[in-house]
């Protein structure tokens, strides 16, 4: 069976400086974090190990894959990415066989990073998760985790919206040593991520002299939604032929934002 979910997943050119609005205490810890990853050897002689695994939890759009990509840059590592729905399989085994595949070539190509987005659905609670199957494949998960020495150089962080349903085995420091809450940014935040969305992006000077009400004004508005909302402005200035942002191409794309997450939350309801 083909198993796409074990291959190296190109990375894109990401560092820390494009992940915006990520609280400073959050930013200088996981910069500490690197910094033990990429010189073991002085950290190991004041008694600090590497970390083996780190949790990104937060709501979507905020950025998780993006910071897995820019840690993965920063240290050099190949990237694996999958998502967690890709190791539940109604065929016996397959989960499990498929996470220990991931883990094996993660390991000829060290220093590696493994990144499982949505991790709830292979590493949910055991009680209330599901059947043999399921438990089989987060057993597997958790002995790859502890591979002791076959997993030094590789650096695995998960992703989910939903902390409270992980299992606690899983979350055992050992396993997971490093967990961060990426939350939705404040206004300094969305400033941020406003400015790394239009760098070198041709914007009217009534756009640029707005930025900083932009920020104020997107309240509960995620990364990815501020991120799309100059992708949409950016199209329609080109239907129109133009070549600059101007302020009417941003409205339509706010209408077009809050009009796209009010009828998601409708349809959540
Ligand atoms: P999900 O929980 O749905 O998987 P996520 O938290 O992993 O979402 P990303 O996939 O990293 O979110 O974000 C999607 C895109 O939105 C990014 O590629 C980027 O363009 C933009 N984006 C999101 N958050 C940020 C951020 N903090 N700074 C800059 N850009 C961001």
């Amino acid at each position: 069976m083909k198993n796409s979910t074990s291959k190296e997943t190109p990375l894109p050119s990401i560092t820390l400086d494009d992940v915006g609005g990520l609280p400073e205490e959050m930013k200088e810890e996981i910069l500490q974090t690197l910094e033990i990853i990429k010189d073991p050897d002085r950290s190991a002689k004041v008694g600090i190990e590497a970390p083996k695994g780190i949790l990104l939890y937060g709501p979507p759009g905020t950025g998780k894959t993006l910071l897995a990509q820019a840690i993965a840059r920063e240290i050099g590592a190949s990237f694996f990415s999958s998502s967690g729905s890709a190791f539940t399989e109604l065929f016996v085994g397959v989960g499990a066989s498929r996470v220990r595949s991931l883990f094996d070539n993660a390991r000829k190509q060290k220093p590696s990073v493994i990144f499982i987005d949505e991790v709830d659905a292979l590493a949910g609670k055991r009680k209330t998760h599901g059947g043999e199957e399921t438990e089989k494949t987060l057993t597997e998960l958790l002995v790859q985790l502890d591979g002791g020495h076959d997993n030094e150089g590789i650096l695995f962080i998960a992703a989910t919206n939903r902390k409270d349903m992980l299992d606690d085995a899983f979350l055992r420091p050992g396993r997971i040593d490093f967990t961060f809450n990426v939350p939705l940014p404040d206004t300094k935040g969305r400033k941020e991520i406003i400015d790394i969305h239009t760098r070198g992006k041709n914007l009217a000077q009534d756009v640029a002299a707005s930025l900083g009400i932009l920020a104020e004004s997107t309240s509960g508005f995620s990364g990815a939604e501020i991120s799309s909302l100059f992708e949409s402005a950016s199209r329609r200035a080109i239907r129109e032929g133009r070549e600059q942002i101007s302020k009417k191409d941003l409205d339509y794309a706010i209408d077009r934002t809050i009009l796209g997450s009010t009828s998601r939350s409708l349809n959540d309801a």
